[in-house]
């Protein structure tokens, strides 16, 4: 009993993606451009990781170090892109260094600059994006947009990371006109940048709630938790 009860959530998670990769495909209405989902396994246990890997999935996103951390140990032998999608604190960075492939929420010269300096050389250069605030809610993390230049300038200096993009969080509102608004923000700042010369190529934008209103405005990164995994459990 116990085991039909774990197949049947398990197989949720592969229909799930396929539903989504159903509707990335129609948001992007014939626009061959490549778009990564980061599943969002933030708070789901690493057998969820394990099911979705092996629907195709290979991006997965976290933003507790200590809990990111003991699920990678469990998962040691499956092959996976860590993105570190949370509020780092500085005396994470190291950590964050050592073991992401990727970290979306730059939004301090300082931090950037402790994992610039904590990064493994073998590893390679750290992905990274500039998290601008799109929505203006002082609960989120960010730049302001006509600050991201200028971080995204130093950012770009520091060897040990690559520059790849910009991230951004819309507003929890159902309104698509309005999403795609503030996801319209994040879409300018990153050409005016380009324009400027910085060599970008990531938009990560959309989650669960937005991803469409996200693509229809350039995401070629989103980040998606409970559309695939459902629900997340409780924090302990
Ligand atoms: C949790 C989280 C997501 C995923 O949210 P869902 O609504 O579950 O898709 C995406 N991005 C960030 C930064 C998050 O913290």
């Amino acid at each position: 009993m116990r085991l039909e009860k774990v197949d049947s959530i398990m197989s949720t998670i592969a229909a799930n993606l396929q539903d989504i990769r159903r509707r990335i495909s129609e948001a992007l209405q014939g626009d061959r451009r490549e778009v990564t989902v980061v599943a969002v396994s933030k708070a789901q246990p690493a057998a969820a990781i394990r099911e979705a890997r092996a629907s195709g999935c290979r991006d997965f996103g976290e933003n507790y170090v200590k809990e990111a951390i003991a699920k990678m140990a469990e998962l040691g032998d499956v092959d996976a892109t860590w993105h570190f999608i949370g509020q780092l604190q500085g005396n994470k960075a190291r950590e964050v260094a050592e073991r992401f492939d990727w970290v979306h929420g730059i939004d301090r010269a300082k931090v950037a600059a402790a994992l610039a300096r904590a990064r493994p050389a073998a590893r390679g250069a750290l992905n990274v994006c500039v998290q601008v605030n799109i929505s203006g809610e002082a609960t989120k993390g960010g730049v302001r947009p006509d600050e991201a230049g200028a971080l995204a300038r130093e950012v770009a200096a520091m060897p040990g990371l690559r520059l790849r993009g910009l991230m951004g969080m819309a507003s929890p509102s159902a309104d698509a006109s309005r999403q795609r608004a503030e996801f319209a923000v994040l879409r300018r700042t990153l050409e005016s940048l380009r324009a400027d010369g910085l060599g970008l190529d990531t938009l990560s934008m959309g989650m669960s709630q937005d991803f469409e209103a996200a693509l229809a405005e350039g995401a070629t990164m989103v980040r998606i938790g409970t559309a695939i995994f459902g629900e997340r459990r409780k924090a302990a």
